[in-house]
């Protein structure tokens, strides 16, 4: 049974001032070709909700194009200012080094709130953030009750609660998918400002190596339309391959996996739905041979339309699902897969 939980965050201590005037700081993050990842447009959202005037922040050497760019693909009334930093070394957004400047510009009595998106940067950024300033971080808020009050899932979404906040600065991570985007137009009076003397600053030696990406044309799992996931039932990479693979071509969908089919190496861990995983919440999930363990739930509850295919009648992913296939993966999903290619013929 879903609970419901109330919890009050106390003031915080003397380090931070009241603001004078609220607004808030919304944190903006761009992919590496320079564009918006789409789960800030969903944190503009919730900005937006929160009905103070906005001053967007974007840091890394693509940052002004990116700014132009959201100044004149996004409807925003609240977006007043969109302060950028073109230094190259926010690249990477290597949290030790963007933290301390976000706390910095947080220090401006006039923001009352911090928004991010629950991101993996949102993530390594926020609770850095809350040491910064002695502030109580509230993540992964799924609801805007108002300026102080925040619903968020807890226990793996087992139990939702509803935080009340009497800091004077509120620094928040949403959860993108409960969220829409912000709406698509422009912002014409949106200012874009450079902050001068936006240095990357670190107490601790960090530099970034670089990284091995997976490349795939794929639909990214976060951002899919569709997402087919497979489960421990589809044995080994090979099999994982050779059923999953041509149904979610079919549908041109993304491929999610539970955590024991990325321990038993079917696929890569960057693939895992669930507590520990990626939380989606696309608009048709398949859940191919997966039980529905809570903490896969935890990141796929939320999809539209749930479609489970299990042998298992007492499987608790039929619970969640809307629509349930009883019987033998090994059958029914080449079938479907077929079918769907004669459909599109
Ligand atoms: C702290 C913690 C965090 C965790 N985080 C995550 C997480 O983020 N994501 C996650 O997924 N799990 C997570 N887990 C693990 C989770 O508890 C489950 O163990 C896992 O989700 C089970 O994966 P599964 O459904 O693939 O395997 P199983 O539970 O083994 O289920 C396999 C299913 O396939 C069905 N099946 C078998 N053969 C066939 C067949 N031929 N045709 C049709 N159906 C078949 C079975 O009936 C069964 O329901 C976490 C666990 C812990 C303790």
């Amino acid at each position: 049974m879903l609970r419901t939980l109330r919890f009050r965050i106390p003031t915080a201590g003397p380090f931070i001032k009241s603001h004078r005037f609220a607004s808030t700081l919304t944190f903006i993050e761009t992919s590496k070709d320079g564009s918006v990842v789409s789960s800030s447009l969903n944190a503009l959202t919730a900005a937006q909700q929160l009905g103070n005037p906005i001053h967007a922040v974007i840091l890394g050497s693509q940052a002004s194009a990116a700014a132009n760019a959201l100044k004149s693909s996004v409807k925003c009334e609240k977006l007043a200012k969109i302060l950028v930093s073109n230094n190259v070394g926010f690249d990477h957004y290597l949290p030790e080094k963007v933290a301390p400047v976000l706390a910095r510009l947080l220090q401006n009595e006039e923001y009352s709130h911090f928004v991010a998106a629950s991101s993996t940067v949102g993530k390594s950024n926020l609770p850095r953030l809350g040491a910064l300033l002695d502030l109580q971080p509230i993540s992964d808020i799924t609801k805007i009750v108002d300026a102080k009050t925040f619903v968020r899932p807890i226990y793996a979404g087992n139990a939702i609660a509803t935080v009340e906040c009497s800091q004077p600065k509120k620094l928040i991570s949403v959860r993108a998918s409960a969220f829409e985007p912000i709406a698509q137009g422009s912002t014409d009076s949106a200012l874009i400002e450079e902050v001068q003397g936006l240095e990357p600053e670190s107490s601790i030696d960090i530099k970034w190596e670089g990284e091995t990406l997976v490349k795939s044309e794929r639909p990214d799992l976060g951002s899919a339309s569709i997402v087919v996931a497979g489960g421990r039932a589809l044995k080994d990479k090979e099999t994982f391959d050779k059923i999953l693979v041509p149904l979610a071509d079919a549908l041109h969908a993304g491929i999610g996996a539970t955590r024991a089919a990325v321990d038993n190496g079917f696929c890569d861990n960057s693939l895992q739905v669930g507590q520990t995983g990626k939380v989606v919440a696309p608009d048709l999930y398949i859940a191919v041979g997966v039980s529905g363990a809570i903490q896969h739930l935890a990141g796929m509850k939320d999809s539209k339309v749930i479609v489970a295919i299990n042998n298992d009648p007492e499987a608790p992913i039929f619970k969640v699902a809307d629509y349930g296939l009883e019987g033998d993966v090994y059958e029914i999903v080449p079938e479907l897969t077929q079918k769907l290619k004669e459909v599109q013929n």
